[in-house]
This record gives structure tokens, sequence and C-alpha cells, in this order.
């Protein structure tokens, strides 16, 4: 999955708010790669009846984010202003995610370091050679 914990994603489909269509970025709390969702923050808050526990003596109701497919969300870029898809590039540094729009890096969530690739030469600047390239085929076809 491209989106990390911690990224900065707009809502593009599914139940959204008012800020969604107007391209508000969120940030994602937790990624569950398994199933492919992701949780964001304040999207599909769902309030959860929980009976009375040690750590709630008198249970309630408690507001949890609902995890949505990773599908719905795109990564926020900083210099476009919004939900953009992602291609990949292999810098020095290791592999890093380039803005398909404007072609500038979406950094990683801080105190993420890019993963470095063993079988790739450090110089060569392959774009989108990851394993991931079916479903950037599979978006290309939609468009
Ligand atoms: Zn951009």
């Amino acid at each position: 999955m491209k989106i990390k914990t911690g990224d900065m994603v707009v809502v593009i489909a599914g139940k959204r708010q008012k800020s969604d269509y107007q391209g508000v970025p969120r940030k994602v709390l937790k990624v569950l790669p398994s199933q492919n969702k992701v949780v964001v923050e304040g999207h599909r808050v769902v309030k959860k009846h929980v009976r009375p526990s040690k750590d709630r003596p008198k249970g309630g109701r408690i507001e949890k984010e609902y995890p949505i497919d990773v599908s719905n969300v795109m990564l926020y870029c900083e210099h476009c202003e919004r939900g953009v898809r992602v291609g990949s590039k292999f810098t020095a540094e290791g592999k890093i995610r380039v803005c398909r729009s404007c072609g500038k890096e979406v950094p990683l969530p801080k105190g993420m370091r890019p993963k470095r690739s063993k079988n790739l030469p450090v110089s060569a600047e392959k774009e989108n050679s990851s394993s991931a390239q079916g479903e950037e085929k599979a978006e290309e076809g939609k468009e």
C-alpha cells in the first residue's frame, strides 16, 4: 500500500462530508494492509455502545472511526493542494512517492524512511517499477 500511517489523504468516494467534497485533507490514523483499508481521522465516526468494563465502569458510548477502503482515498499533494495519484521513483535515498500531477515528491510521514531496494542500483531512476503496477494500470484505464 502506498498510503502510510500519518499521511494526509482526501476522501474521494463512499460516504463523504461536505469538507471532503471541498478536498480538505484528513490524517490517516491507521492502515490495515491485509484488508486494504485505512482509518481516516474524523471520517465515518460511529458511536459504539460498550458494556461496563474495568476501564469504563459505567459503560456507555464511545466514538470510533470506521475503516474505509483504500481506494476511497487519494494521497494529498501539498503542491497541487488536492488528492492526487502517485507513482514511485527510486533515488539514492531509496524509493519515494511522486505526485503524478506535478511530479514533486510526496514525502513520507515524519519519522518514516524510504525503503531501499537491494535489487536496483541506487543510481537507476526507474519510474514505476514496483510490484503494485497492476493497480496503477487499472486506474489508468478508467479515465
Ligand atoms: Zn502535486
